[in-house]
């Protein structure tokens, strides 16, 4: 029996490659042999890494490891995908450089059903100086980042911040908001605040998400944050950035966030150019393959990029592949509650959040916030981000 299960292969082991691998294994486990290739062998939730700049967060309550998904069922490799064969229905990757439980050096998987969510990778190569100068920027994205503009907030006495968030889509459209307000209450507790300036510059029109700028917008005036739209940085050097305009800022820490694309082997498979293109983000097939589906940031999808959508994506892929198959499909649609986090203009290490949803079911999408930054909100985020955490990996 097992041989006539059909191979769905599931590229990434984040939110959206493991709901869809979860989703297929409690709904159609004994139709379907459920693959995730994900290159690292633990896997460390977003939402929340912004705290670890205050430490009201770290990592281990945020990092969890795949051992409890393979014991129910779903089949992990570790494994760095370098290429996709839509012809030969094949995925082809290199060995993980940590982690290997076979003696042969099989380096490719065959697919009935193909699932791409491998998230985003973060490219500077448009910003100019950013090959010589990347290590003098720092972000909230990416473990190892987090650490170095933690110490540079924490041990530097005066300067200018510049926070910097490029042209949508990119991930967690707020986090460069959060970066910003997470910071000025850090130089506020640490007692050196009137010492810096800090510069968010946005290569968009408003702070994103834009239903929430008009908050910010409040908070940024009170915080004595200056904020500059509508213009990208193009170019770093080891002491300023340059706009586009040819206006150039000097810094002395720089939280620039790169702007997003899907991995390479996307556009070399010829599935999209900067996003993996899909039919509909109900049916999100590829156009040319109907048995390539995409989910989550790494999908082109006319939603935010952010770890609810990414989850109902995966839910809507998966579903498509139960339906084929003849299962029952899971109750899911696109509207998300989120919350940003808006630091403590008292100085206090206690990060306070707003709250804001959006639901696309309705056209136009409706939105709903609460302006008033709350602690109880950055207390309902951290539940929100363990609830995923506990269900798609392990309870902690
Ligand atoms: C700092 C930060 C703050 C955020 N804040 C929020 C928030 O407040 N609210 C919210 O809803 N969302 C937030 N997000 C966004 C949220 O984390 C993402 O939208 C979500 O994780 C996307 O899921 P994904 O599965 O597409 O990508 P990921 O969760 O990134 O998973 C992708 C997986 O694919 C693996 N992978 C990548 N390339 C390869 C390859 N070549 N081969 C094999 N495996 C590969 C990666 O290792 C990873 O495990 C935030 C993210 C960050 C980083």
């Amino acid at each position: 029996m097992a041989t006539q299960k059909k191979r769905v292969v599931v590229v990434g082991g984040g939110i959206a490659g493991m709901a869809a691998a979860r989703t297929l294994v409690e709904r159609i486990g004994d139709a379907a042999e459920v693959t995730v290739v994900t290159k690292d062998p633990f896997y460390m939730a977003g939402p929340s890494r912004p705290l670890l700049l205050t430490g009201e967060q770290s990592y281990d309550r945020i990092t969890r490891g795949y051992e409890e998904a393979a014991a129910s069922g779903i089949r992990i490799v570790y494994g760095n995908v370098t290429r996709i064969d839509p012809g030969e229905r094949r995925v082809y990757y290199t060995e993980s450089p940590t982690r290997s439980y076979t003696s042969t050096t099989q380096s490719s998987l065959d697919y009935d059903y193909l699932i791409l969510a491998p998230g985003v990778v973060y490219d500077g190569s448009s910003i100019e100086g950013y090959r010589e100068h990347w290590h003098r920027t720092a972000s909230v994205y990416e473990p190892g980042r987090v650490d170095v503009l933690r110490s540079r907030i924490w041990s530097q006495n005066k300067g200018t911040v510049v926070v910097y968030a490029p042209p949508m889509p990119y991930r967690c459209a707020p986090a460069p908001t959060e970066t910003a307000l997470i910071i000025d209450a850090v130089l506020r507790h640490r007692g050196v605040r009137n010492s810096f300036s800090i510069v968010h510059v946005d290569a968009n029109q408003k702070t994103q998400p834009p239903v929430i700028a008009d908050i910010v917008k409040n908070i940024y005036d009170e915080a004595g944050i200056e904020l500059i739209t509508g213009r990208k940085i193009t170019e770093i050097d080891d002491k300023s950035v340059v706009l586009e305009d040819g206006e150039r800022i000097e810094y002395t820490i720089l939280a620039l966030l790169e702007p997003n694309r899907a991995p390479r082997f996307i556009a070399e498979a010829g599935l999209g150019q900067d996003w993996i293109e899909v039919k509909t983000p109900e049916k999100p097939r590829t156009p040319s393959y109907d048995d390539i589906l995409a989910a989550g940031d790494a999908a082109k999808l006319p939603f935010p990029k952010n770890q609810e959508i990414a989850y109902e994506s995966a839910l809507y892929a998966a579903n498509t592949i139960i339906e084929e198959l003849g299962g029952e499909p899971a109750s899911v649609q696109y509207a998300f509650l989120g919350w940003v986090y808006m630091g403590n203009l008292q100085g206090r290490l206690e990060t306070l959040s707003i709250q804001f949803g959006l639901n696309f079911t309705t056209k136009p999408p409706k939105a709903s916030k609460d302006a008033t930054p709350k602690r109880d909100y950055t207390l309902q985020k951290d539940r929100w981000e363990q609830s995923y955490l506990n269900r798609l990996f392990h309870p902690k």
